[in-house]
This record gives C-alpha cells, structure tokens and sequence, in this order.
C-alpha cells in the first residue's frame, strides 16, 4: 500500500447525515448520503465503517442498510459512550465523518442454492441486515430462509416491522424472543437458542450467519454442533475495540487474526481456538 492509498484510509471524509431514526430507547438509525454529491463507496453486508463524531471522536459502526441502495449509508447505533452517543445525537443535515467500509462480508454469494439460517441477539441484527435485504431481493437464489432473533424484553427488539413483513416471505421463517415479555408479549421467552426448537432447520444444506454478544454467539455455535451443521458453514460476527481499521495498531488483535481486516466476519472453524469455550465443539 502507497503512502497516499494509507493517508486515504486514515482520513475521514464528510458525510451528511439525511434522517436518524429512534429504534429504541438507547438505539437509533442514522442515514448518511454523499456531501458533496461524489458517489458513497460500495459496500458488502457485513462490512463496517468508521465514524466520526468532529470533536468527540471514531468508533467501528456495521453498515444495517440495503447493499441495492448503494447512494446511502444507513447505522444502527447503540448509544454506549461518548461517540455513539454523539452520532445518535446528530440531525437531518448535520456533517460527521467517515472512513471504508472495512472488513469481510457474510457469505451470501457462497451461500446461494442453501438454506440460510441467521441468529442474532439484540443490536446483532444490524449487521444482519444487509444480509437480510440481498436475500429477500434474490429470495429465488436461496432456499429456506430462517431468522431467529432475541431481545432482553419486547421494546428492544429492533425493525420489528420489517421482521414481520420477512416472516410473511414464502419459504421464510422468523422467530423472535425476549427475556422478559411482560403482559402484552405474545412470543417466545427465553434466549434464542430456545427458538431452534420451533423453527423447521436442514442442517446438512444450511449456510449459518449470527451475531450478537459473544456468549450468545458460544451458546448457538454449541447448539448448531448438536445438531450437526457443517462448522464450515457457520459465519460468525466478531466485535473487537478497534482504532485504525487497517490492521496497523493491533487493537482489534484475536489470535492470529485482526478483527478489523481479517474480519469481523470470520468462520467458526477460524474462531474455533481464540473464543473462550468453543474449543469444545
Ligand atoms: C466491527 C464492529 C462493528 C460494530 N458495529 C456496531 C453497530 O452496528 N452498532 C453499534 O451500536 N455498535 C457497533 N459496534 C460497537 C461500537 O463500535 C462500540 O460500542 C464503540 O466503542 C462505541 O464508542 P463510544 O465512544 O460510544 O463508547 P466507548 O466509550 O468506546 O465504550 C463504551 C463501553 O463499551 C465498551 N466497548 C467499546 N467497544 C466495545 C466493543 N467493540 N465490544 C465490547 N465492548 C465495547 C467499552 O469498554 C465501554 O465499557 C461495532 C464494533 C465493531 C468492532
């Protein structure tokens, strides 16, 4: 890499922010477009960039939007600390700065003619997401499509219209639980893993996406290796504290692996011996 391709991906470029859109009490959608009509980057689901909040500073935010809408960038930002809770807190026209996207991508070429199966625990659907919509435009690409998603209680669960709009697709399932449902809540209880029981699953031809916290992501890989998926066909989503996104500062280091170029999107066989109790499997 030359010394101007290494200033380009360390130096954030403006971007306007067009809408952002409460989800949930601490979580929002921020839509991004070009400020100066320049054409956005091109992404792939699964890949994030990093943004930044001008005086506040950077943080690795995955890409939830349509990969088909390619003039718009669109986060889902859990407001955790003093950056996201800066990007949440900008407006329609307000400028914050970003650089990639980075990383490597969900299979969803290497997973056309499979079923797919993605689990994901609460913010862990936005990563999804883009994964989601390239599906659902190309649903005749894949076969059954299984959707399995998990939330502390009803209010946290994120796009839940979409969810139900996914679930009515032919040869689409879509399963969500909570923690805790209270009165009004007519769905699962439990964690996720509970939902594999209810879902109609082919091990043998599925391709599996998921992400969320990392000890959901321990429980699913067990519960997929029970029931004898291909540990080859299960993608998971890695979350490391990062700063440079390329690779030079060693933040995001896991094994042999830096979160933010090797992954986040690694393969359980990958991930296999640098996550704490997978080894088993
Ligand atoms: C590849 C990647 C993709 C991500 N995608 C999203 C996303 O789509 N939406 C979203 O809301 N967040 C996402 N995150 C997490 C987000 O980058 C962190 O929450 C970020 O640190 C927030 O910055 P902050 O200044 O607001 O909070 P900080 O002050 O940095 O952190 C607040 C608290 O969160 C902890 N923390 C920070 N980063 C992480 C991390 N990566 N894993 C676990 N704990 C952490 C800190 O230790 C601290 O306790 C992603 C992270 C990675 C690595």
């Amino acid at each position: 890499m030359n010394a101007l391709a290494q200033a380009d991906v360390l130096t954030p470029a403006p971007v306007r922010i067009v809408d952002v859109t409460r989800e949930t009490a601490d979580t929002c959608t921020v839509i991004t477009e070009s400020s100066d009509g320049a054409q956005l980057p091109k992404f792939l689901p699964g890949q994030f960039s990093m943004l930044y909040a001008y005086g506040v500073g950077e943080a690795p935010i995955s890409i939830s939007g349509d990969p088909g809408i390619p003039d718009r960038l669109v986060y889902t930002i859990r407001s955790v600390g003093a950056v996201s809770k800066a990007l949440i807190a900008g407006q329609a026209g307000d400028s914050i700065a970003m650089r990639g996207p980075f990383g490597t991508s969900w299979p969803v070429e290497q997973a056309k003619g499979r079923d797919v199966l993605l689990v994901a625990g609460g913010i862990g659907l936005a990563p999804l997401r883009p994964a989601i919509y390239h599906i659902v435009r190309n649903r005749n690409d894949y076969g059954r499509f299984v959707i399995l998603y998990g939330a502390r209680n009803p209010k946290e669960l994120l796009f839940t219209k979409e969810l139900r709009a996914w679930g009515k697709l032919p040869d689409t399932e879509v399963l969500t639980t909570v923690d805790y449902g209270g009165p009004s809540w007519r769905s699962h209880v439990g964690v996720v893993t509970k939902l594999f029981g209810f879902a109609t699953l082919r091990p043998e031809r599925t391709t599996v996406m998921t992400c969320g916290p990392e000890i959901m992501m321990r429980f699913v890989v067990r519960e997929l290796a029970m029931r004898k998926f291909a540990p080859e066909q299960i993608y998971l989503s890695m979350e490391r504290n990062m700063k440079c996104a390329v690779g030079f500062c060693g933040h995001c280091q896991m094994g042999p692996y830096f979160i933010c170029k090797d992954g986040p999107v690694f393969t359980y066989p990958q991930m296999r011996h640098w996550m704490g109790g997978l080894r088993e499997l």
